[in-house]
């Protein structure tokens, strides 16, 4: 049996490793387009800090792991796929599969903003990317940050780091828009405000041009900004497409069914580069995190070595370190329709905890400024634990999840026995 990996990423690597546990006789080669070895994106922040060297950011660090497991490398750059008689072209020469693992992440989005190819303008989403920021942003270079979403707010406090004169633009209301209510986002606005970054909400960048001490920068609220250094941080989409005429099952990432299984019985589709089913609510969803690559492609390489296994559906669960101030999102942290909250903030210290219920079951909460809730707020939400009576005491005091899950998670067992 030859099995194919497309991407070496977190997801090509786990699943290649899980194949090998299972087969230990079939045949693995995995291909990555990058002329790097297997590396973690979520790393890049640490390398900009210079925490770590670039061997740092390496998936496995080992000398010839990949060898010892039989793992065949190749680099290349897949350009299309034949689903019918299941070859894959990698740009002149073409590789067969017997069953076939397609886990190839996510690719910056490019807005469509004149100036946007300038030199000195860069997404930072691979290590080639990292190394343009790091010759550019130096102690006291002007440095603009589009884009204040999960990615953005990871990478300011490798930017703060080095010491840049950092300002933000949120073409959003507030900051982490999809990931965080308009409370929460507006705390983390305050937060890295008084940290010394300039930010500014509800404002897109128009245009960039060169000039001659750097980049200008026009924005949407009058202001123009000279800079050194744009990051472009507007988001990611399902890298799929060399995929477009394939015939896969395809919306805004690769459709897998539970078990990671497309819609070609021989193909199944692992991490940024899926749109799976959202726990929460059944509707497709493309979740761009390392946990969920993680979880996927152990699924894939568990079916496609004919294991039984299945998804329970990728749980929202959103945790962010912004300069220093933690905040987390889970499930429907926005709201179901026809729910009720209870929202708890304390703007001075930078709490803040609002819980969404849907009957007496908790489907979603943010959290800002505390750590110690989180493993119980994602089991709450998981279980779909029924509250009963806790919903009150939460409602009057959501600080008491830790009781509630104790006490309602007692009450079903006793049930359940
Ligand atoms: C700066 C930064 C910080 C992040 N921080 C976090 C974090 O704190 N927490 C978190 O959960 N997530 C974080 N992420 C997101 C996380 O990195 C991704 O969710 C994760 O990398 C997804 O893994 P993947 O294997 O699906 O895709 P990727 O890691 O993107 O790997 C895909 C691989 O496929 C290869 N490839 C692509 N196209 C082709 C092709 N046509 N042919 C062959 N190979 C191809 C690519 O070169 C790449 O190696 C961060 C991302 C960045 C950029």
């Amino acid at each position: 049996m030859k099995h194919v990996i497309l991407g070496n990423g977190p997801a090509g690597v786990i699943a290649a490793e899980t194949i090998r546990k299972r087969a230990p006789q079939d045949q693995i080669v995995m291909i990555g387009s990058e002329d790097e070895p297997p590396y973690s994106r979520m790393a890049i922040p640490y390398l900009l800090m210079g925490n770590i060297e670039e061997s740092g950011t390496y998936l496995r660090k080992d000398i010839g792991y990949f060898e010892k497991l039989n793992i065949e490398q190749v680099r290349a750059k897949a350009s299309s796929v034949d689903i019918k008689n299941k070859k894959i072209d990698l740009g002149g020469q073409s590789i067969a599969f017997d069953k076939l693992l397609i886990a190839t992440g996510s690719v910056p989005v490019q807005p469509p903003i004149p100036g946007i190819d300038l030199p000195g303008v860069h997404p930072c989403w691979t290590l080639e990317d990292a190394r343009a920021i790091a010759q550019l942003a130096k102690p006291g270079s002007r440095v603009l940050q589009m884009g204040a979403g999960f990615i953005g707010c990871i990478i300011l406090e490798a930017l703060a780091s080095r010491e840049v004169e950092l300002t933000v633009v949120e073409m959003g209301d507030r900051m982490v828009p999809r990931m965080m209510t308009n409370v929460a986002g507006g705390m983390i606005k305050k937060w890295v405000q008084e940290k010394g970054v300039q930010v500014f909400t509800d404002t897109k960048v128009e245009a960039i041009t060169q000039s001659e001490s750097g980049l200008t920068v026009k924005l949407s609220n009058g202001k123009s900004l000279e800079v050194d250094l744009v990051i472009s941080a507007t988001g990611v989409r399902p890298n799929i497409t060399f995929l477009k005429s394939s015939g896969l099952g395809i919306q805004t990432g690769i459709l897998v069914n539970e078990q990671m299984q497309t819609s070609h019985p021989d193909i199944y589709a692992a991490g940024d580069v899926t749109e799976g089913i959202d726990f929460s609510t059944g509707e497709r969803i493309v979740n761009a995190i390392q946990p969920n690559a993680a979880e996927q492609a152990r699924i894939a390489a568990i079916s496609m070595t004919g294991g039984d296994t299945q998804s329970i559906g990728a749980l929202q669960i959103n945790v962010l370190d912004t300069l220093g101030l933690i905040s987390s999102s889970f499930g429907l942290w926005a709201g179901a329709k026809g729910g009720d909250h209870v929202e708890l903030v304390d703007l001075a210290a930078y709490k803040y905890l609002r819980l969404e219920f849907l009957n007496d079951v908790l489907v979603g909460a943010t959290c800002i400024g505390t750590t110690e809730h989180i493993g119980v707020l994602r089991g709450l939400i998981q279980g779909k634990i029924p509250l009963g009576e806790w919903k009150e005491t939460l409602l009057g005091d959501p600080t008491k999840v830790m009781d509630a899950y104790l006490g309602a998670g007692q009450a079903q067992s006793s049930w359940m026995n």
